[in-house]
């Protein structure tokens, strides 16, 4: 079995203090180089510091070795290398899934995934890793099938813990590749509630002098807080955004996602086809199937028919189930019929791999049992039984 199992705190992702100080990730380039010049540095010393943080394997400010040891010093009195420190690490028996559950300075526990994607089994493709990054603790919107909504809201996340969660994950992967080049923000909380921090760390995730990731590569999710999406078509980061749909009418998604009484159906088609129109950028929307609940092919054509006109991929997600949590994933069966109904309509459409379903990779769903029964992590989650990974 390749499962594996780490509870102690790994070395390379301790913080070098415990006294609460900012990680340096919270600060962006221009406060970098403010503060490198306050330290009576040259301005030039913030890019050195920032080539190690963001495209370094190193773990602590004394490693930087072409930054002068004052300097070095004086930062690791000042911030924290790293915001979090890896409570657990979770690998799926496939290998491919690997969760970490990190602690913020203040206890508070999140989760980050990364996800690797093999090359097809006819041997075309790449091989990618994408990692998925949490922007609060719990979430506040309380989805009904959600683990994170089911835990409820404590904080946001500032701009340096939603980084470091991305920059653990490419440190990680530069020992052990493919690198890390997608990061989606698609773990505990909503990303559009936390708004400036989720672009800041974006706007240090896309920037070539910080990760110099393709702002392409970054995908935001939301279940549809509109005044977050209306920001984005301002936005000059081009980053891409997936809408959490789940159903296609206004009584079936309130069920589902309470936002939607907030911001109904008609109103978020709305907004966006004003996204697209003025950002030219195609939308994904994620649907959950739940069995018996949103998955029969009524639904896939009354889907399409919403989805008419507007330029958009459809994920469809095999539910991860969630302990009292009252929906069951949708039978192998209903999700192919329900995928070629959007296909024979002429969608973009794909079922997402059913991925590390053994370690719990639906957001929230980890650090919930850790929270709940404080057992250790093995007996939580019962991990080595069978993952299942499936192409459609
Ligand atoms: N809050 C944002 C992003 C985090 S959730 C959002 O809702 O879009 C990321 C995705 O996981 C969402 O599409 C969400 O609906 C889905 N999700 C939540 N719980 C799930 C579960 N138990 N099984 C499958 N997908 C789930
Ligand atoms: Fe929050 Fe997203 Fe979960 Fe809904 S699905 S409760 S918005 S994290």
């Amino acid at each position: 079995m390749t499962t594996e199992l780490a509870t102690a705190p790994v070395e390379e992702f301790q913080a070098e203090t415990s006294a609460v100080n900012r990680p340096i990730t919270d600060l962006s380039l221009a406060e970098l180089r403010d503060e490198v010049v306050r330290l009576g540095q040259p301005a030039y010393r913030a890019e050195q510091v920032a080539g190690w943080v963001y495209r370094s394997t190193i773990s602590s400010f004394e490693e930087m070795t072409n930054v002068p040891k004052a300097l070095r010093a004086a930062l690791a009195e000042r911030f924290r290398f790293h915001a979090l420190e890896q409570q657990a690490a979770l690998l799926s028996a496939d290998g491919e899934t690997r969760k970490i559950v990190l602690s913020l300075p203040d206890g508070e526990l999140i989760e980050s995934v990364l996800m690797r994607y093999p090359q097809r089994a006819d041997g075309t493709g790449a091989e990618r890793a994408t990692v998925c990054v949490s922007t609060q603790v719990g979430c506040p919107v309380k989805c009904t099938f959600c683990a994170t909504g089911l835990m409820g809201f404590s904080r946001n996340l500032s701009a340096g813990e939603i980084l470091d969660q991305a920059l653990y994950f490419l440190r990680w992967t530069r020992e052990h590749p493919p690198v890390v080049r997608n990061v989606v923000f698609m773990g505990m909380g909503e990303p559009l509630l936390n708004y400036d921090a989720t672009m800041a760390a974006a706007s240090r995730l896309i920037d070539p002098q910080c990760a110099g990731l393709g702002a392409h590569r970054l995908t935001v999710s939301t279940p549809g807080w509109l005044p977050g999406i209306q920001r984005l078509i301002e936005d000059p980061l081009a980053v891409r955004l997936a809408v959490s749909l789940h159903a296609p009418n206004d009584p079936l998604r309130s069920q589902l996602v309470p936002l939607n009484r907030r911001f109904p159906i008609p109103q978020v088609m709305q907004t966006l086809h004003d996204y697209q129109r003025r950002t030219g950028r195609r939308v994904t929307f994620e649907y959950t199937l739940l069995d018996g609940v949103n998955d029969t092919p009524a639904l896939a054509h009354e889907l399409a028919a919403l989805l008419e006109g507007l330029d958009s991929h459809v994920n469809l997600i095999p539910m991860n189930p969630v302990a009292d949590i009252p929906y069951a994933p949708s039978p192998w069966p209903v999700v192919e019929q329900f995928h070629q109904i959007l296909r024979d309509a002429g969608m973009i459409c794909t079922v997402r791999h059913e991925m590390g379903r053994d370690i719990k990779a639906a957001c929230g769903q980890l650090r919930a049992e850790l929270q709940r029964s404080r057992q250790p992590i093995a007996q939580a989650t019962g991990i080595g039984a069978g993952v299942v990974v499936r192409t459609a």
